[in-house]
């Protein structure tokens, strides 16, 4: 446990840091190991936990998102629990299948063009997927940027013929590219990292490039900063995870719950990638649905980090403060 930080001065009442590492089942998004740190403050727990491939500018919103979680909370929801899907990582269809029928959710998000797999790995895995969840099921892919426009073109007519797509999440890189892939494909195009890893989310110009928002607390630097991105766009959205522990999920649960409307099935049942969870009651959804509550963190000594990590986190979060 680390009570006492080094660097710059904590927000006040914060009172607790401490350092969380859990394996994966699967490899996902290039990491087998998911860590980051818990605080605790008057208000509860917050989750600061920005992919090590964030530097330090980018993590500070990650920081504001873990401060507004810890000392001031959330706003009211207005709805009781939250539809979500069963995230398929780039799985072969067996696995996708399995994962799939034993997650009761109504909708799928299944990962697409992994590197080093071929387009007939993902229709295999989304077949299965369309298979295990039946036809009333609604799938959508997230490609992570990697198809260039006429690819995607061609990956996303394809599969939309053969198992149908509710959406393509980040499909291709640039705002550019999206808007003359949406000039050529019916399927919606989702906006994720195009809208969270850029400077200023608030005024990125999505209209021509995006049909749905991807929201996700932790980026977006809060629950009322992502509700504020929601605002300015005024498109559908959906609140996705960025693989957090059933502590930073909950803030994506409150993110959700608040948003006066939620046309779509989010992807906040990440903590089942997880082989284990800093709450002995982790966030994993019931019927397809996750409650409105806050988990408490009562695992933190089974899944404390080593000391190398800790150390990691430790100095990353001084420099994030600084
Ligand atoms: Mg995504």
């Amino acid at each position: 446990m680390i009570t006492e930080a080094a660097g710059p001065p904590l927000p006040a009442g914060i009172a607790e840091l401490r350092v969380w590492s859990v394996a994966l089942r699967t490899r996902f998004r290039g990491i087998d190991v998911r860590d980051g740190v818990l605080v605790r403050g008057p208000a509860g727990w917050g989750e600061f936990s920005p992919f090590w491939d964030y530097d330090v500018a980018e993590s500070r919103r990650w920081w504001a998102a873990a401060v507004e979680a810890a000392v001031d909370g959330w706003p009211a929801p207005v709805r009781g629990s939250v539809p979500v899907n069963v995230t398929v990582p780039a799985v072969d269809a067996g696995r996708a299948h399995g994962i799939v029928a034993a997650s009761g959710c109504r909708t799928a998000k299944v990962k697409v063009a992994e590197p080093g797999q071929s387009p007939a790995d993902d229709l295999a895995r989304v077949e299965a997927v369309r298979d295990a969840l039946g036809p009333a099921g609604a799938i959508r892919v997230d490609a992570n940027a990697a198809w260039d426009v006429d690819t995607a073109v061609a990956r996303i007519v394809d599969l939309d013929r053969r198992v149908g797509l509710e959406y393509v999440e980040q499909p291709c890189a640039t705002l550019e590219e999206l808007a003359a892939l949406r000039r050529r494909v019916d399927v919606p195009i989702a906006a994720d990292e195009v809208l969270r890893r850029s400077a200023d989310p608030l005024r990125v110009d999505l209209r021509e490039a995006c049909d749905v928002v991807v929201l996700k607390v932790q980026p977006l630097g809060g629950v009322r900063a992502a509700l504020r991105v929601a605002e300015a766009h005024d498109l559908p959205c959906v609140v996705s995870s960025a693989l957090e522990s059933s502590v930073g999920i909950a803030a994506g649960v409150a993110l959700a719950a608040a948003l006066p409307e939620l046309p779509f099935a989010c992807g906040l049942a990440t903590v089942a990638l997880f082989t284990g969870d800093v709450s002995s009651t982790p966030l994993l959804p019931v019927d397809g649905e996750l409650p409105v509550l806050r988990p408490e963190p009562d695992r933190l000594a089974a899944v404390a980090a080593d000391a190398g990590t800790a150390t990691r986190w430790r100095t990353r979060l001084d420099a994030v403060r600084a």
